[in-house]
């Protein structure tokens, strides 16, 4: 493991926010978390829950888009999870960034301390505020997206100099969350919108798709890349010559080289290797959930409990239309309203798996004896359940820890403070221990330390 406590890890993350220190070196894999360790540690809020994130594997998974699709930059999409630790390990690894706004540039380009160029950013929201037009000029952000005839004015108005991406409509159908619905301009729209941006003088440079986050048919990005193949032909016809192909997001992590294949072989039919080295297109993407999913890891404590007396076990509860009903209610110390929000805005049904049993490290058995349970979140709102039925192993008391796998994307992010609770620390890693890990801990690190270099030489400067 590298130690970030170390202090080559204070130089490496020099300028960011604070590592929790004092907590015990926490890790989840394999379900094993050292509770009794934490609780020992005596701070007063010992039982926080707090999120693991192994650097590790936000490493492993940019090797793996290296592996697969070469030729086409990620530009992670910072809305994901702003984690400042994960935006610059990124930046060092070379990747640029997809921002939603000002606020999320502004970010960007603080966290990189100056060695994240503006040109590394694509400001990817076809419908924005004419301040953050403007804002975005100042800051040197060119690159941006549009899809209807109202941005064009705005752009001409408050970034004439900017690069245009039309953003087009693609089919979203099989995918966790479509945008369809409200971004996207439709194929037969594209000509006039094009024209417009024509006789505005703006500089329309390509294409951008979404083909819906969490895409679960990867097939659909060839009809995409077909479709943005008619808009580069649109486009000469209106006089502009397209050197932007960007692919979006919606990569899954279990999908990856299933999409990455079907991306390769409808780029080389309909984007020819020859053609986009004498047209100088360049590729890129936008994926977000890919690189940070399964890097978060979330432990919450169970902070109360209703079930009955001790002695009442068994009672199977039926609701009147004969159904099984929880026999115990578990509240854990995050919810709906803060890192389970994933449940609500991103359609995920996280499960737990049980760290502790009685306060003992959980060891799953072959025929464990289990019940029927409920998990709440904090809040005082009854909508606040992180599931609303499930066989847990019977026995588990309060102040004993569950761990949810794949915390990474879309949770952090849109967590709130409602009823005062606050939004979960992250605990940094990179991996578990394995020797492969080691590795990749040593590529993590020289990726930063050669990323921390150039932000003081461009201090210096
Ligand atoms: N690009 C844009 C414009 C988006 O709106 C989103 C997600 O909302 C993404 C990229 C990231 O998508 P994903 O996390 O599915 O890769």
């Amino acid at each position: 493991l590298f130690n970030f406590d170390q202090p080559t890890g204070e130089t490496i993350f020099s300028g960011l926010p604070p590592l929790h220190r004092g907590q015990p070196n926490v890790h989840m894999r394999n379900g094993i978390l050292n509770a009794r360790q934490l609780a020992a540690a005596g701070e007063p809020d010992a039982e926080k829950a707090f999120f693991v994130a192994d650097l590790g594997e936000v490493y492993k998974q940019h090797k793996r888009w290296i592996a697969s699709l070469p030729e086409i930059q990620p530009y992670y999409a910072v809305k994901c999870n702003p984690d400042p630790y994960v935006i610059r390990l990124l930046a060092s690894l070379g990747a640029g960034f997809d921002c939603a706004s000002n606020g999320e540039i502004n970010r960007v380009l603080s966290i990189g301390g100056g060695a994240i160029d503006p040109s590394r950013i694509i400001f990817a929201n076809p419908c924005k505020a004419v301040s953050f037009i403007r804002a975005a000029a100042r800051a040197n952000v060119d690159t941006m997206t549009f899809d209807n005839a109202d941005e064009l004015y705005k752009v001409a108005k408050a970034h004439p100099q900017a690069k245009l991406v039309i953003r087009i409509l693609t089919d979203d159908s099989k995918s966790l969350c479509a945008f369809g619905i409200k971004f996207g301009a439709p194929l037969a729209a594209v000509p006039s919108l094009l024209a417009k941006a024509k006789e505005l003088n703006l500089d329309v440079i390509g294409v951008s798709f979404h083909v819906g986050s969490g895409c679960y048919d990867p097939s659909v990005y060839r009809d995409a890349i077909a479709r943005a193949r008619a808009v580069f032909n649109m486009a000469k016809n209106v006089g502009y010559e397209f050197t932007l192909l960007d692919v979006g997001g919606g990569f899954e992590d279990r999908l990856f080289e299933n999409a990455a294949s079907v991306l390769r072989s409808a780029i080389r039919e309909h984007f020819p290797e020859e053609e986009r080295k004498e047209k100088g297109i360049r590729l890129i993407a936008e994926p977000g959930r890919y690189y940070v999913s399964t890097a978060f890891r979330l432990a919450v404590n169970v902070i109360a409990r209703r079930a009955p007396l001790d002695g009442a076990k068994g009672c199977a509860v039926l609701n009147k239309d004969g159904e099984a009903q929880p026999e115990v209610m578990y509240y854990v110390n995050d919810g709906v309203y803060g890192a389970f929000n994933c449940i609500l805005f991103d359609h995920q049904t996280p499960l737990p798996q049980v760290l502790t049993l009685n306060g003992s490290p959980y060891i799953p058995s072959a025929y464990p004896d289990e019940q029927l349970a409920s998990i709440w979140g904090p809040t005082c709102d009854s909508i606040d359940c992180v599931s609303k039925g499930l066989m847990l192993p019977r026995g588990i008391q309060v102040g004993d820890w569950l761990g949810f796998e794949n915390m990474g994307a879309y949770t952090v992010c849109a967590a709130s403070q409602f009823n005062g609770f606050e939004v979960s620390n992250v605990i940094y890693t990179v991996g578990g221990g394995s020797s492969e890990e080691v590795v990749v801990g040593e590529q993590v690190k020289k990726a930063l330390v050669g990323f921390a270099e150039r932000v003081q030489r461009i201090e210096l400067e």
